[in-house]
């Protein structure tokens, strides 16, 4: 991670039908950092992502690399992020895992697919790092649900966008494989790639986050290092839920339990 700012957000607000759901959010995101973005349910998280990569149109300012989104066409906006959604499946469904993370590369093939080798390098590559290669010619909707989630990282990192917003990497995922993937993410980012990822869990927000933002009722709550920010006192006004933070010397790592 650099000093350099890759996403800076200022004041964005949005609503759907009825009250804002995101008020007045300013934060910023250093090139190659991995960021958290935790709340209760309902709290804003997956409309803010889909508010920064501009699948959601919100009020309010968002440079990217200290030019405005709105300068952007669709074509740069993907190039530059990728999202990862929790909610639909990696593509329609009836078709290859090999295809289904093919698609991928659309923001960048130049020809068509047989000529494109180097493409194919980079989706057996993310085939591989999210040790889905084993799936290549199976139909995505007769997978199981980690193994769809699977496909959709692969997918998202085979776009090769500088962004890559997630949310809830590890939803459906065994103990293995979150543990997997928020080490790869946590890798990721070091080698430069910039991560904003919803997650649910404290602990991995602990373990493999450079900064957490706090969301609550559509705002930013609070900000900052993992540890400094994760207090019980916030943890209990945030989620209603009285917890226990022991530090586990070996790890040198804080934990958090629940004594509810
Ligand atoms: P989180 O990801 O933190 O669970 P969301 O961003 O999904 O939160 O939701 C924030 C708020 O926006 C919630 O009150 C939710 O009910 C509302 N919301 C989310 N999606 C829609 C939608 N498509 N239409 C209307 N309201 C929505």
């Amino acid at each position: 991670m650099n000093d350099e700012i890759t996403i800076d957000v200022e004041r964005l607000s949005f609503k759907y039908d009825g009250p804002d759901v995101l008020r007045a959010i300013s934060f910023n995101v250093r090139k190659g950092e991995f960021i958290g973005l935790v709340g209760p349910n309902g709290s804003g998280k997956t409309t803010l992502l889909k508010c920064l990569c501009r699948l959601l149109k919100p009020c309010g300012l968002i440079y990217i690399d200290g030019t405005s989104a709105l300068e952007y066409t669709l074509k740069e906006l993907a190039k530059i992020f990728s999202y990862v959604s929790s909610e639909q499946p990696p593509g329609s469904g009836n078709v290859s895992v090999f295809d289904t993370i093919a698609a991928g590369r659309t923001p960048h093939m130049k020809g068509l697919w047989w000529e494109c080798f180097e493409d194919e390098k980079v989706v057996l590559k993310s085939m591989e790092l999210l040790s889905v290669n084993g799936l290549a010619d199976r139909r995505v909707n007769e997978l199981s649900s980690g193994e769809r989630q699977r496909v959709r990282i692969a997918r998202a990192l085979a776009q090769q966008a500088r962004i890559v917003l997630i949310d809830e990497p590890t939803a459906h995922l065994d103990l293995k494989h979150q543990f997997k993937i928020m080490r790869m993410l946590k890798d990721l980012s070091k080698s430069g790639l910039t991560i904003v990822a919803a997650l649910h869990d404290l602990n991995l927000a602990l373990a493999y986050c450079d900064r957490i933002l706090v969301l609550n009722e559509g705002k930013v709550f609070a900000f900052g290092k993992p540890n400094e920010v994760l207090s019980k006192e916030l943890i209990e006004r945030v989620y209603g839920v009285k917890t226990k933070i022991l530090m586990d010397k070996e790890l040198d790592r804080m934990l958090i339990v629940p004594i509810e």
